[in-house]
């Protein structure tokens, strides 16, 4: 299917001002409109009306609307994929990937749209109940980033949905069309449902202006945003400000420890997928490697060979396992990012544009190793790109204490067959990140575990365990059925 029939199979039309560009060859492959601050500001007063009637619809019957959703997400999988493909770069592989994993979240809102558990408490009054209520929290602002255009949004919104919110999307710029999909196939959902209220699910289209205004409207008690610390940074104290709640989902720099004891052939697999697969544009890519130095002269230059042999090119053909840079903006980066680690004394392998013939108004890059002998700032940046920065250690807690010591703190791994280097890897003085795994890379973690890193990766939570109680608000709720009105505390006020 061709950019255009896939269009026209979701309904989308070519309107609007604004062109959308493939990261594959720079094509021209839709236009779209951008949303003024009068359209957004009448789209949040739309999610508010449908709010007040969604709230009131059991759980359970809003998972039916999930459930719908996800068929209709089954039934359309190639296409979305493809669409994925054509407007972020990934290979396909990843691109229906991506909806597999908006698929996987339908799968667990639905479950979970009857297990909205709130507890009961013993009260300490005689004839008096105590219990917590779980509520829907009200309209949520989603703002997403380019690299997973759509399955972070279906991580908060189908969370959302059967919380009983509506959910309103700035989609990165780079990828509305993507979003505009999605939003057809939900329409497609909703039609099947019949009873829901209009509005449930909005897009507003355009530049970070229009995400700064779901930020600073205080009609939207949740913003969930996710994209670079600077985003966050900016962000978060506009929604604070107004005493909303922010759910943060930043930029990381993912390491991984390579101990002694390693199994090598699947270590090298974990850090090629992880460091180049997405074209190293994963917030989970792995971006640094610890590696002991009894395996280094092993392991290093197996990594080497396996670059060296990379498929690089088209992501929508099948060989292909390294796709292009979203755009020049990100070569660029990863140019300024080799050089100053060339400065800093990193000997690097690889780098470089790559097929700049074949697509002149694209941006390929071949993945880099850079051997660094410290963390130097330049490691400590997420640069995000196919960079993977290595490093030498002697002594675990050496390892550790390196691996912590950047300023962010999303996902983490250690590669060791050592029961005690993995356990003290888990533990609490072990990875500060939010995500730690043995044996297995930083990237491409299950909908089914929370979601989200500490430090400047903001510290949300999103997707799978108990991350939906972000989208609701909590009430404790206390009943007295007996005759007296005992006071909590034991006080007297006799009146
Ligand atoms: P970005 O920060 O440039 O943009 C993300 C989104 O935020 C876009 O929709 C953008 O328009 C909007 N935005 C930008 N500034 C804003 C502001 N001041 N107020 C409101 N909205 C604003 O990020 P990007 O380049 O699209 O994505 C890459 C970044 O996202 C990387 O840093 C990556 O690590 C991070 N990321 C994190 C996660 C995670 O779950 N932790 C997931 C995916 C991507």
């Amino acid at each position: 299917m061709q950019a255009n029939e896939i269009l026209s199979h979701f309904g989308l039309t070519h309107a609007g001002d604004h062109p959308v560009h493939s990261p594959i060859d720079g094509a021209e492959i839709g236009r779209v409109g951008y949303d003024d601050a009068r359209s957004v500001d009448a789209k949040i007063a739309r999610s508010v009306e449908a709010f007040h009637a969604w709230r009131n619809v059991p759980a359970p019957r809003r998972g039916e609307l999930v459930r719908l959703f996800g068929e209709e997400l089954r039934a359309n999988k190639d296409a979305l994929g493809r669409l994925v493909t054509l407007e972020a770069g990934k290979i396909l592989q990843e691109g229906l990937g991506e909806v597999q994993e908006m698929i996987d979240i339908c799968d667990f809102a639905v479950g979970l749209s009857r297990q909205l558990y709130g507890l009961t408490i013993a009260s300490e009054r005689p004839g008096h109940r105590m219990m917590e209520t779980w509520h829907p929290a009200g309209p949520v602002g989603i703002i997403s980033a380019f690299n997973f255009p759509v399955a972070v949004w279906a991580w908060n919104a189908a969370l959302a949905i059967v919380c009983g919110d509506c959910v309103i999307w700035k989609p990165s710029e780079k990828t509305p069309l993507t979003a505009l999909a999605t939003q057809s196939l939900f329409e497609r959902a909703l039609k099947r449902f019949a009873d829901a209220p209009a509005n449930l699910s909005q897009v507003v289209l355009g530049l970070r202006d229009v995400g700064e205004m779901l930020a600073k409207d205080n009609r939207l008690p949740v913003i969930s945003a996710t994209g670079s610390t600077r985003m966050g940074r900016e962000l978060a104290p506009v929604v604070a400000q107004r005493f909303g709640r922010s759910i943060l989902e930043l930029g990381g720099n993912n390491a991984m420890i390579a101990a002694p004891s390693a199994k090598l052939d699947l270590a090298q697999r974990a850090i090629t997928f992880a460091a180049v697969g997405t074209a190293g544009q994963r917030c989970t890519s792995l971006r640094r490697l610890f590696v002991h130095e009894a395996i280094y002269d092993k392991l290093v230059p197996a990594l080497k060979s396996i670059y060296a042999a990379l498929p690089l090119g088209n992501p929508l053909e099948k060989a292909t396992l390294v796709g292009p840079l979203i755009d020049r903006a990100a070569f660029e980066n990863m140019e300024r990012a080799l050089a100053s680690a060339r400065d800093e004394g990193g000997k690097i392998t690889g780098g470089g544009r790559a097929l700049e013939k074949e697509f002149p108004n694209a941006f390929y890059a071949r993945p880099a190793i850079v051997e660094m002998a410290d963390q130097t700032s330049t490691v400590c940046r997420e640069t995000f790109a196919p960079i993977l920065y290595v490093m030498r250690y002697a002594k675990f807690e050496e390892a550790l204490a390196r691996h912590n010591a950047v300023p962010q703190g999303l996902s983490s791994c250690i590669f060791t067959q050592d029961l005690q280097e993995a356990e003290k890897f888990l533990a609490a003085s072990g990875s500060d990140c939010g995500i730690a795994n043995v044996n297995i890379g930083p990237s491409g973690a299950e909908i089914g575990g929370a979601f989200g890193g500490e430090k400047e990766t903001g510290g949300g939570r999103e997707s799978g365990s108990d991350s939906w109680k972000a989208y609701m608000r909590r009430q404790t709720a206390t009943i007295n059925y007996s005759d007296a009105l005992p006071l909590a505390q034991g006080i007297e006020f006799a009146v």
